[in-house]
């Protein structure tokens, strides 16, 4: 390799365009980056909720809050409100922040359950500043970080803000279609990459961000893929977008159908609506109609479908290709992750770059990260299906009833036989676990007996103190459609 690597991105959606600013700007000189994409084609034009990872993302890139926001349509997102998840009419929210003040013995859980057990506990929820705050309809930047927060924005134009950044740090953008690309007959690392008009593009490393495609990682170097749709039954989404009416909720909604969910994203101008659902138990009319009847304001286009197969591509770096987006493999946006998983991606392979050359020492631990990570993930989504109350449907009876995978299995046994939940390493999610378990409806059998060292009075005194100052503090707090107004 040359000493300053030639990296070629081919797509220019979410992924590409993330991959390509981050690159130009936390590589600066090291890297000489070229992003191929096809206007002809375009992009899936969906993936429009975050986690809060993200701002974690744009200050590493320098980027400002505000010119991100009034670039993107953006809102503020303090959790996502389950909806018919554990039974009808019943509806809990899975906050970003932490609940209650743990121990060095056991999680504020164990707390909460005596409490429950006595009596003197509120709802869990009500532990969790950023649930008081979400259902309050509420926002503000607190001192030191003290509110957890996402984004939901504008896909579309999220990439054009980032494409901007890139090009203005000197990144080469081409509009073409790939027609063809060449691998080296003798290591089967790509070569370089054919436009339809011809044009040729070599380079040291690729970066497959082609979307559902997958073009260089899937159908040039064929690495496979783990289908896991035995565990998440859900393979169609049909999206559309309308006008916002009503209150601006700091908070996705996620609601359970028969055969699926639907998303409901406020942006400023506009909602992003979906339903996402399984073909073996909801026609694609059946799906349109539900969706079409149920979003309130203006549709702004035609209903959208995608067909997608849950898993991940057996290796996201293989040779000299790197798969990041929709290219390394899908899992439903119930949780909101694939935009958090491409920002892991590119991180990674920054902390592991090949400056001079591929080592297999750093592809093997891409790839060891990756499957840990993605089957983290994987696990926290099926639990949202396989603990319901739900038997209304066929296919909330086959989620209740399918084998699940002994990681998953392990976890629910343990929260339900001990009230904890254990994480390996620093792992996302870990303050979610317990809020989406109970409000699921699994309820731990027993407690930590550290619980009951202290005196009911002061429990009681320690659980009126935490959900006090959080009412406190909430009540200062301006609406979100206010505070974003106050933001333009
Ligand atoms: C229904 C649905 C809902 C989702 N919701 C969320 C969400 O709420 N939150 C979240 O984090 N994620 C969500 N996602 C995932 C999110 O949409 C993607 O992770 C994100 O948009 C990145 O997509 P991408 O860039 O990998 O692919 P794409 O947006 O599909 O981009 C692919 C790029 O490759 C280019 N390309 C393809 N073929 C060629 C070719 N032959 N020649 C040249 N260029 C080519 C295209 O033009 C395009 O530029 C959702 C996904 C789906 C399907």
């Amino acid at each position: 390799m040359q000493s300053k690597q030639r990296v070629v991105i081919a797509g220019g959606g979410t992924a590409g365009w993330m991959a390509a600013a981050a690159f130009t700007r936390l590589l600066p000189g090291q890297v000489d980056v070229t992003l191929i994409e096809s206007s002809e084609i375009g992009t899936v034009g969906v993936g429009e909720a975050t986690i809060p990872t993200l701002a974690y993302f744009h200050k590493l890139l320098g980027i400002d809050e505000r010119q991100f926001m009034a670039a993107t349509q953006a809102t503020f997102k303090l959790g996502i409100q389950f909806e018919h998840w554990r039974e009808q009419q019943h509806q809990y929210l899975h906050a970003f922040g932490q609940t209650g003040q743990t121990s060095f013995a056991c999680d504020f859980q164990h707390f909460w359950l005596r409490g429950r057990q006595l009596g003197i506990a509120a709802e869990f929820g009500d532990y969790c500043l950023e649930s008081v705050a979400a259902r309050a309809g509420k926002f503000a930047h607190l001192p030191n970080n003290g509110l957890n927060y996402a984004y939901h924005l504008d896909a579309s134009r999220y990439a054009l803000f980032l494409r901007d950044i890139a090009e203005q740090a000197g990144i080469t953008r081409i509009d073409g279609t790939i027609s063809a690309i060449t691998t080296d007959a003798d290591n089967g690392f790509i070569d370089n990459i054919t436009l339809a008009d011809g044009q040729r593009i070599s380079g040291d490393l690729f970066i497959d961000c082609t979307g559902f495609r997958a073009l260089l990682i899937e159908q040039t170097l064929r690495v496979g893929f783990e289908d896991w749709s035995h565990w998440l039954l859900c393979d169609r989404a049909v999206a559309m977008q309308s006008e916002r009416i009503g209150e601006l909720a700091p908070f996705t909604r996620s609601i359970a159908h028969p055969a699926g969910w639907q998303w409901r994203i406020p942006l400023r101008e506009r909602m992003g609506n979906g339903l996402i659902y399984s073909s073996r138990y909801m026609s694609d009319d059946a799906a349109s109609t539900t969706l079409t009847g149920s979003v309130s304001g203006e549709a702004l286009h035609a209903p959208r479908f995608i067909r997608f197969t849950p898993g991940r591509r057996r290796k996201q770096w293989h040779k000299n290709c790197v798969a990041l987006g929709l290219a390394s493999g899908f899992l439903e946006p119930l949780e909101s992750t694939s935009i958090h998983l491409i920002q892991q991606g590119i991180i990674k392979l920054i902390r592991l770059f090949p400056h001079k050359q591929i080592l297999p020492s750093a592809v093997d631990e891409y790839n060891q990260q990756c499957t840990t990570e993605l089957a983290h993930i994987r696990d926290f989504l099926i639990l949202h299906y396989c603990v319901t109350q739900r038997n209304d449907s066929a296919f909330w009876r086959h989620c209740q009833s399918m084998p699940i995978p002994d990681s998953l299995q392990q976890k629910i046994d343990l929260f339900k036989q001990t009230g904890s939940v254990f994480h390996p390493g620093k792992a996302l999610f870990e303050d979610s676990w317990q809020q989406v378990m109970l409000g699921q409806g699994l309820m731990p059998e027993r407690y930590h007996p550290f619980a009951d060292t202290m005196e009911q009075a002061e429990l009681a005194d320690f659980l009126s103190h935490v959900s006090g100052t959080i009412q406190r503090t909430v009540a200062t707090m301006p609406d979100h459609q206010r505070y974003i107004a106050t933001m333009k």
